[in-house]
């Protein structure tokens, strides 16, 4: 077995990785990159099929996010906005609730069409309020679950089930028993900014963060154990190792923790399908939920994709995806049933679409209970750092933040 000497090995290449890897790069410190998989991004991947391009598992970048525009050039990604606001399927037809910031001039009309009264809008400006106070919200102290801040603000009825349903598909949790905290930040993020889809798919995201790494990254490398060793770190892969002055855990949220003997988070799973279709959608180029009363599946959002995003399909064929949580034994529900849920949200029929591919990912987001708690530890011991969104908040800009703020703790302790 061969050991190399190296400065500062970082294991794994999601967002964290990359980002931690790309700061410590530009401070001129010799950095390795080891990636488990066979390609970076971690779980911010694109498969191409057929000219479509379905992420693994629907996600979307919203572009208020401030660590985003720190990391990369947004121009660079040129992002493909969804419709601002959210569209609601009714038991009888469908609303859209606007952004009233981006367009205000279409509130009044939302209004008048009703499921909102002004009743709502006071409970609304209850819950959201404290979404005005980021620093408070990142504090955690008078954080609750959402479901009890939700309840203790009033907001009941249509409103309600909207902003359950949303939030549970951004949280990947439909009990409501996170952090009402975090749920305001990301409140706070879709208030800023209309989410988007870069015109790559969103593994450009990870592209972008790479460029200039290419030759410090190893795909196929898996980290097994690490081990101190004199002054440095010992890292094994099972067929070599390294030995490391520092090394940062970038792995995901539950191997980083057996990696670096934190403890294991608990994960939400999602499963998103994706299919195409040569029948022209009529769907506005919105996130869409279902707002009745009973829901008849277990969609929790459903879009068309390629009429916000007409990179994701090839001319004149159009890519349709909806999500739906993993149980907690990870079972997912049968496709037919989030076809059929999925038409029925987007009032089209689903017979002819063609499943391109269904993601199913057990460990999609880590929880974040209540009270929040970001910026967790980063530093394990002299030299051993760990980062990750499990060490922020669960989303792209807590991976993102990690990532940065990690290296900078690792070259202020450098000097
Ligand atoms: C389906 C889905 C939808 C999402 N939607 C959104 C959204 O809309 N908005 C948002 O902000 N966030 C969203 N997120 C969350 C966001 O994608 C993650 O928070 C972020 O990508 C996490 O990045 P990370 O670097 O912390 O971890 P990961 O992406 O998990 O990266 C860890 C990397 O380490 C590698 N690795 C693991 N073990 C080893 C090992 N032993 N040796 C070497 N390498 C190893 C892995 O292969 C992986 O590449 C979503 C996530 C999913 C899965």
């Amino acid at each position: 077995m061969t050991v190399d000497d190296i400065d500062v090995l970082v294991i794994g290449a999601g967002l964290a990785g990359l980002r931690c890897a790309g700061v410590l790069a530009a401070a001129g410190r010799d950095v390795t990159v080891w990636e488990a998989a066979d390609d970076i991004g971690g779980r911010v991947r694109t498969d191409v099929i057929d000219g479509f391009r379905c992420d693994r598992g629907f996600q979307v970048l919203n572009p208020a996010y401030p660590e985003l525009s720190r990391a990369v050039d947004l121009e660079e990604l040129a992002l493909q906005p969804f419709g601002a606001g959210v569209a609601v399927r009714r038991e009888r037809g469908a609303t859209v609730w606007v952004h009233p910031l981006r367009v205000p001039q279409k509130v009044p009309a939302m209004l008048a069409r009703g499921g909102l009264g002004p009743r709502d809008l006071v409970a609304l400006a209850r819950w959201a309020g404290p979404a005005l106070r980021p620093g408070a919200l990142k504090s955690g102290g008078a954080d609750t679950t959402l479901h009890a801040a939700l309840d203790a603000a009033g907001v009941r009825g249509e409103l309600r089930r909207v902003i359950d349903r949303f939030l549970a598909g951004v949280v990947l949790d439909d009990t409501g028993s996170g952090s009402n905290a975090f749920a305001l930040l990301l409140a706070r993020m879709f208030a800023l900014g209309v989410p988007a889809l870069p015109a790559g798919g969103m593994a450009a995201l990870p592209r972008r963060l790479a460029a200039g790494l290419h030759d410090r990254i190893s795909l196929h490398r898996t980290a097994v154990d690490i081990r101190r060793d004199g002054a440095g770190f010992r890292v094994g892969d099972g067929a070599g190792a390294v030995r490391a002055a520092e090394v940062v855990v970038a792995a995901d949220p539950v191997t980083a923790a057996g990696l670096a003997g934190l403890p294991t988070p608990d994960m939400h799973g999602v499963v998103t399908d994706w299919w195409a279709t040569d029948e022209p959608q009529s769907a506005p180029p919105m996130l869409w939920v279902d707002g009745r009363p009973e829901r008849t599946g277990p969609v929790l959002n459903a879009a068309v994709i390629s009429a916000a995003a007409p990179t994701y399909a090839p001319p004149g064929r159009h890519l349709i995806a909806a999500s739906a949580l993993l149980a907690r034994d990870g079972a997912a529900p049968a496709e037919e049933i989030t076809r059929r849920h999925a038409a029925a949200i987007l009032s089209t029929d689903g017979a002819g679409w063609e499943l391109l591919i269904r993601h199913r990912i057990p460990a999609a987001l880590p929880a974040q209970p209540a009270p929040l708690s970001v910026r967790r530890r980063v530093r394990l011991d002299d030299g051993l750092w760990v980062c990750g969104d499990h060490r922020d908040t669960a989303s792209i800009q807590g991976a993102l933040v990690s990532g940065r703020r990690t290296a900078e703790a690792l070259l202020k302790r450098a000097g």
